[in-house]
């Protein structure tokens, strides 16, 4: 089975995933100790994780494709599920190339 085929089909763990998650807006809550330099405002004027030009939140390791501040990650990120409906929603939009030329963010 493809790559393709399984983040379709909703099989894959999060050390077998690109961390779609973190191409999504990641919006700040008061709770959240995130520092300035990670962030942003979004053009509604939310506090929010920056994005680098690749699209990924840019407290991600790209190395492993893990978090680079998991002990302290937004709230948002704490309560995101692996296979839960966004996950899957978000895996499958990033697996359909048709999708991905016209991807929309979505804010969790
Ligand atoms: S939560 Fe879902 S989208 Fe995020 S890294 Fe894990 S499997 Fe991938
Ligand atoms: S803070 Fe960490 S878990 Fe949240 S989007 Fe950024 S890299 Fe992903």
């Amino acid at each position: 089975m493809t790559d393709s085929a399984k983040l379709s089909r909703g099989d894959v763990r999060c050390s077998s995933c690109e961390a779609v998650c973190c191409r999504l807006t990641v919006v700040l809550q008061p709770e959240d100790h995130v520092p300035g330099y990670l962030t942003t405002y979004s053009p509604e004027g939310l506090r929010v994780m920056r994005r680098g030009d690749d699209g990924w939140c840019v407290a991600l390791n790209s190395t492993n494709m893990n978090c680079g501040i998991y002990e302290t990650r937004p709230s948002v990120c704490r309560r995101f599920m692996m296979n839960g409906p966004y996950c899957k929603a978000i895996r499958a939009e990033y697996s359909d190339p048709i999708a991905v030329s016209d991807r929309h963010q979505a804010i969790l």
